[in-house]
């Protein structure tokens, strides 16, 4: 057997947690070793959307990756959502109040993984410092007295002080390595499909989450791409999808041919195969960390319970793992009691958030509940100028847990009190 490659740092999976890590080392001057077992470009089952976090963390890195993104794969400018409860009464929150639509300055964007995963790769390939290593499947792991030796499928290897495990929600090394027991209390299901001549969409770019109440808690969406393509999926948590043995596929047909979307799909073509794939979702607290290893993006359970996105997360944890690896190497500590200020960043950046998601999705498995206020959203315009201020206001996104933000509203609106006013902080 060949001895292995050393190297300091080692990322395997170079989905969008795997190449932010890497970029993030890189723009702190730290050269890293970036494995991944596909050629790219390469497709992953997604809805596509990328919420606010993406571009506001590339953008710290430098506005330039952004600019090049926009210019070269055209991604949908997205301004905001639709929302429609069980009730099917329409909410519409634009991501800013008052907004301007100006492409480069859009909140979020939609744009199919093929694309964007292999922009974010693009940028690795910019960077000299990141030795990128793509058809390279890695197999095993072996723990040493200094950290990891992995070997990839055709028998070569790596030695590493930090291995950084990106490899996605069907990670052996989270599975295995670092013991992280699927929960399907805690995992979601979801199916996607691509559509051409979907009708009916806002004019900015609205993505749209549909919560039928044949599958609550769990959504419908229709995602407006590029070149009047749709991103159209229905995910579910699996611990329902099981115990009422629904075939997601079969349901995302259905959905799409029933006369609430009958209209908005008949001049509609499928251009793509129906796919799936699990969500591993960040409503169970775990310790990510442990002597020589992090757990990034779906690895480490990080996508949000609630909205289903993962890739902000993603990138999020990556960025929070490069800074800590770079500590690491300034003080030659890899081992578990050092690696653990990963989850103390990880709980105050993103844990929080998370738990708030989960709160919310367990409040909406009450049908009639979730009608309730969003009966009380849809009448009350001033409610709808605050929950936009939430998508970028933490603060006030905490409220809407609170029992007593709801019963203030319900009264104002039968008159009963005064209206109702809601002060938060901006998120840093
Ligand atoms: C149907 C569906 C819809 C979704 N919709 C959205 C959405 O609209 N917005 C959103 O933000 N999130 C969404 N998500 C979640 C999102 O797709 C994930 O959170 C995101 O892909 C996580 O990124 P990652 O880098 O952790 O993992 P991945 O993107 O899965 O990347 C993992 C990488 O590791 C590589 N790899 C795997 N095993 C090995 C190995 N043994 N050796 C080497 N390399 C390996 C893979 O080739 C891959 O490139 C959705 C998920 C699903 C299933």
């Amino acid at each position: 057997m060949s001895s292995p490659t050393p190297t300091n740092l080692l990322i395997m999976g170079a989905g969008p947690a795997g190449a932010a890590t890497a970029l993030r080392l890189s723009f702190l001057g730290i050269p890293c070793t970036l494995l991944d077992k596909s050629d790219f470009p390469r497709d992953k089952v997604c809805g596509d959307a990328l919420s606010g976090k993406v571009p506001t963390l590339l953008n710290r890195l430098d506005p330039a990756i952004m600019d090049r993104f926009r210019a070269h794969y055209s991604p949908t400018d997205v301004w905001g959502i639709r929302f429609f409860p069980p009730s099917g009464k329409l909410i519409e929150l634009p991501f800013k109040i008052g907004y301007e639509r100006i492409p480069d300055q859009a909140p979020g964007y939609v744009s199919k993984r093929m694309d964007f995963d292999n922009f974010l790769l693009e940028e690795c390939r910019r960077r000299p410092d990141i030795d990128l290593q793509l058809n390279t499947e890695i197999s095993q792991f072996e723990k040493t007295d200094t950290g990891y030796t992995v070997t990839a499928r055709d028998g070569r290897r790596w030695s590493c002080r930090l291995l950084i495990d990106g490899t996605g929600a069907q990670s052996k090394f989270s599975r295995h390595e670092a013991r992280q027991e699927v929960d399907h209390d805690h995992y979601a299901a979801a199916v996607r499909a691509y559509y051409r001549g979907v009708t009916g969409f806002h004019p900015d770019n609205f993505i749209e989450l549909h919560f039928l109440k044949e599958y609550n808690p769990g959504y419908f969406w229709i995602f407006p791409l590029p070149n009047g393509e749709a991103n159209v999926g229905l995910g579910m948590r699996s611990d329902i999808v099981k115990r009422r043995k629904v075939n997601l596929r079969k349901e995302l047909d259905k959905i799409v041919a029933s006369p609430a979307f009958r209209e908005r799909f008949a001049g509609a073509e499928q251009i793509d195969p129906t796919v799936g794939y699990g969500l591993p979702l960040g409503s169970k607290e775990r310790i990510l960390s442990g002597d020589n290893y992090l757990l990034i993006g779906d690895a480490g359970h990080l996508i949000d319970p609630l909205t289903g996105e993962g890739i902000g997360n993603g990138v999020y944890s990556g960025f929070i793992a490069a800074e800590l690896a770079e500590k690491c190497l300034a003080e030659n500590r890899f081992d578990a009691a050092y690696l653990r200020a990963y989850d103390v960043r990880i709980e105050r950046v993103l844990r929080t958030e998370l738990r708030l998601s989960y709160r919310l999705q367990q409040i909406m498995q009450w049908t009639w509940l979730t009608n309730l206020l969003t009966g009380i959203v849809a009448a009350n315009p001033k409610v709808i100028e605050v929950l936009c201020r939430m998508y970028t206001d933490f603060e006030l996104r905490k409220q809407l847990v609170r029992p007593t933000f709801w019963w203030k509203l319900f009264r104002a609106k039968t008159g009963k009190a005064p209206a109702v006013t809601v002060s938060g902080t901006d998120q840093p």
